[in-house]
């Protein structure tokens, strides 16, 4: 058998560093078996799903040096690799469960579906469908769907007993099919689920070893009997740990930037930050901390993979960077280095129709675009606060700031300049009073650029990574009174 792995990306937003680790551990475990490494684009999500972020991530990880032996920019004979042109095949395949009666046509209406989950909720009964539709008489089903009435294609699933499954680093794991709801296929817009995407996809791509995050350890039963259904055999699967902030929670942007975006801009190697990835519960046999990504495909060994949540603290990146700063570049290689992340004549093109409205002599601009090339900026509390807003506004202005900024889903001049004017009207304080502490925590002071045009050149995630430090600079927001303010800002619409 050839091994094949793949990495199977949703593109609906920054590319994330869990996907480059979970890309690394598929090319290293395809590599010590000789065997093949595929990418997939899964954007059946339609409504999210972006061809930004798709080449956002295909980027981000050809930056990384991470390469794949199929993908949909480099084909293969098992194309196409994107989820949206497959559509008919997760059809025909959804026909064929309907025809052996693996799966049940549904007409239940959203409304019905409230009222269940409500009621269910109310009776501290486990939520799910209740099979409903499951007995229909065929006549009726043949007469609505005749009729055009709306339904999705949802699969059988037995209520009793367990489904017992392996996995390579975990084990024997069982799960309770009394758990497992009666998973939707096919939506009502005829586009299937992950769930049947993935399933049909990873058994025409001929995967062999389905290594992904633990948070699809609880989808496992759900795909094992889709195998059954179609009578193919499941591939291996293995379930890898999650990254972890440094205080065990889940790791998330909140507490951590996670879009590799923000590592590039802030100046990581990328080959230092795939090397702290290789190391996420990994290790050499050697146990040294620094190697590269040739060593770790030579060294790897899928089963030397440790449970015990891996921690992504961004301090020991930036020592491990440092590392690979002083040990491995030259100084010719580390300009050279430079001039290719920020020190180039595009940062200074996106940059000079602004500054030289406000320069006299060339050596101004170095203070007017410092921000541009730093990481975070060194001001403190007091200046934020010398924007002259009372300490609680100040938080409330940069909270909400950001939140609204984590949904401008096209980072441009004008989305994040809408975005910033209708929280300050909802907030009802005027444009000027309201950007000048961002313009603090963006650009370390309010005679810098307009805001909105620093941080389009900064880019969404160096953005919102300064207004979470600025935040931090504050003090932060506990718990009780980010509920508080959670609240606050819905009501604001
Ligand atoms: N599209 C899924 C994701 O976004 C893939 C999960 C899997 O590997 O099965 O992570």
């Amino acid at each position: 058998m050839t091994v094949r792995t793949r990495i199977a990306p949703s593109p609906t937003g920054d590319p994330h560093v869990g996907t480059a680790y979970v890309a690394l551990f598929n090319m290293a475990f395809a590599h010590s078996q000789g065997g093949q490494f595929l990418l997939r684009i899964e954007d059946t999500d339609q409504a999210r799903s972006t061809p930004e972020s798709e080449k956002a991530i295909l980027d981000a990880l050809h930056w990384l040096g991470l390469d794949w032996d199929e993908g949909p920019d480099n084909g293969g004979d098992k194309g196409p690799y994107r989820q949206s042109e497959r559509s008919d095949i997760y059809r025909e395949h959804a026909d064929q469960l309907l025809d052996s009666g693996h799966a049940f046509r549904c007409f239940c209406t959203s409304e019905r579906l409230d009222e269940l989950r409500k009621t269910q909720m109310d009776n501290k009964q486990q939520v799910g469908y209740d099979g409903h539709c499951m007995h229909l008489e065929q006549s009726e089903v043949d007469a609505r769907v005749a009729r055009g009435e709306p339904h999705v294609v949802r699969m059988q699933v037995p209520r009793e007993e367990q489904c017992t499954f392996d996995d390579m680093l975990r084990g024997e794991i069982s799960i309770d099919w009394a758990q497992i709801d009666l998973q939707i296929l096919l939506k009502a817009d005829g586009m299937p689920t992950y769930h049947l995407a993935n399933v049909v996809d990873d058994h025409l791509m001929e995967i062999s070893h389905v290594i992904r995050g633990e948070e699809w350890i609880n989808s496992a039963p759900k795909h094992i009997l889709l195998y059954e259904y179609f009578g193919w055999q499941a591939p291996v699967f293995c379930h890898l740990p999650l990254l972890r902030n440094v205080d065990k929670s889940k790791l998330s942007k909140r507490k951590n930037p996670t879009s590799i975006l923000y590592y590039q801009r802030m100046g990581y190697l990328p080959e230092a930050l795939l090397n702290y990835l290789g190391r996420m519960g990994w290790s050499m046999p050697d146990e040294r901390e620094k190697f590269n990504l040739s060593e770790m495909l030579e060294a790897f060994d899928i089963l030397r993979v440790s449970l015990g949540g891996p921690v992504f603290d961004v301090e020991k990146l930036s020592w491990l960077n440092g590392m690979w700063i002083r040990d491995e570049l030259t100084d010719d290689q580390l300009a050279d280095r430079m001039q290719e992340w920020a020190l180039n004549r595009d940062t200074l093109m996106s940059f000079l129709p602004f500054a030289r409205q406000r320069m006299e002599t060339f050596s101004d601009l170095a203070p007017l675009g410092n921000y541009l090339v730093s990481g975070m900026l060194p001001i403190s509390a007091e200046n934020l606060k010398s924007a002259g807003m009372e300490e609680d506004q100040l938080l409330e202005v940069l909270q909400y700031a950001l939140w609204r900024l984590e949904s401008v889903q096209q980072w441009n001049r004008d989305n994040i300049f809408n975005a910033l004017k209708a929280i300050a009207g909802a907030m009802e304080i005027k444009l000027k009073p309201f950007l000048a502490p961002l313009f603090i925590a963006i650009a370390g002071s309010s005679a810098s650029i307009s805001v909105m045009d620093s941080m389009n050149l900064l880019g969404a995630d160096m953005s919102r990574a300064r207004l979470r430090y600025a935040i931090d600079l504050l003090g932060g927001v506990g718990k009780k009174k980010l509920k508080k303010m959670e609240k606050a800002y819905q009501q604001l619409g």
